[in-house]
């Protein structure tokens, strides 16, 4: 395999700058019975009156023995946006390197590109919403650093072949983000279990859409040792806020019920399918590895409107390049999808 060095990659003043040491860092010999008066709190007890562990390490844990990933691998994020934040603010220097996305996909991509000053390539996914690797290939320069491969990917719910992603991690000579938000939903594997064999890569995970915590903002980054460790010199030392911690902890302590909601919402995904096909309007019901669904309908703004005035808001992508006439929708509870059938059916 070529050679990667990861130096080459991270930000000169990333290398050299010291990491904020909080109080919470500089102990390490926790016991119930210690005194804290290094931390300036206050010490009336109330269930949130001391920092919590900027770590996260019960929290680590737990997940280390959902994905069998060491807990040196995984660096959390206030939501995957402060992940993907601070992979930016890591690799690329402001009006110097660029990016590249492949549209149609979530835009936070670009939206923090454009907050940190970097160029974004972009170059579009094929007629069946896969990467173009020889395209992708052919506009890297020295100073393209990342790669954004959402997989599944949003708005468009298929997974990246897996043959394509490998060619790309073999010869882009950048960083590979993989967004895996929606893989609980897929059929595919995962690239965590592919971490080992790939320096440049970093997988991205959250607990936002299968295991239902989007209100608690908690991302997950997988990657190599020597890449964690660079994201963890300019991590805000308090990234993850006590409440988030405890509720995380809670629900991945009993991710039996997380699996039996996907479960319960890949059995939608296939119900509503089978109905939205048997409506007029509807013109294509695309592939899905993910929680919703995009159709392509007669004219989307208008549908989407029509439904508005029937109280249900779906997210119209007609703008994205390849989705005109698209509307997504998200896979909601069996009652939540009936009304949308019903309503669907009525216009
Ligand atoms: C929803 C979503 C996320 C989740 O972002 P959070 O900040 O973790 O809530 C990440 N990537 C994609 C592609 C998404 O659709």
């Amino acid at each position: 395999m070529r050679k990667f060095n990861i130096n080459s990659l991270v930000r000169e003043n990333i290398k050299t700058l010291k990491p904020y040491s909080s109080a919470r860092d500089e102990y390490d010999k926790w016991s119930s019975d210690m005194v804290f008066l290094d931390a300036n709190e206050n010490p009336f007890e109330n269930g949130v009156n001391r920092y919590p562990d900027p770590q996260q390490i019960v929290v680590k844990t737990k997940l280390s023995e959902i994905k069998n990933i060491p807990i040196e691998n995984m660096l959390l994020g206030n939501g995957s946006d402060e992940v993907l934040d601070l992979i930016f603010r890591v690799f690329c220097e402001p009006n110097k390197d660029n990016i590249i996305t492949l549209p149609p996909t979530y835009g936070m991509y670009e939206v923090l590109a454009q907050t940190n000053a970097i160029e974004v390539q972009k170059i579009q996914l094929d007629q069946s919403f896969q990467p173009k690797v020889q395209n992708i290939l052919d506009i890297v320069n020295p100073f393209t650093k990342l790669l954004f491969l959402c997989s599944p990917n949003n708005p468009t719910a298929n997974s990246f072949e897996s043959k394509i992603v490998e060619q790309l991690l073999h010869n882009f000579n950048g960083i590979v983000v993989i967004d895996e938000a929606y893989i609980d939903f897929s059929n595919t594997e995962s690239w965590l279990s592919r971490l080992d064999e790939f320096p440049n890569l970093i997988v991205i995970q959250t607990l936002s859409k299968a295991y239902g915590m989007a209100g608690i903002r908690l991302g997950v980054c997988y990657a190599s040792v020597e890449i964690i460790s660079v994201l963890n010199r300019i991590k805000p030392p308090y990234n993850i806020n006590e409440l988030t911690q405890r509720k995380a902890l809670e629900r991945l302590s009993d991710y039996k019920l997380v699996f039996a909601e996907i479960q319960k919402i890949l059995e939608q995904r296939k119900w509503l399918r089978t109905e939205l096909e048997m409506i007029a309007f509807v013109d294509t019901i695309y592939p899905s590895d993910a929680n919703f669904l995009l159709v392509k309908v007669d004219n989307a703004t208008m549908r989407y409107n029509q439904l508005i005035e029937k109280g249900i808001v779906v997210r119209n992508r007609t703008n994205e390049p390849g989705c005109t006439n698209c509307l997504r929708f998200s896979v909601g509870t069996q009652m939540e999808n009936i009304k949308l059938i019903k309503e669907l059916n009525t216009l």
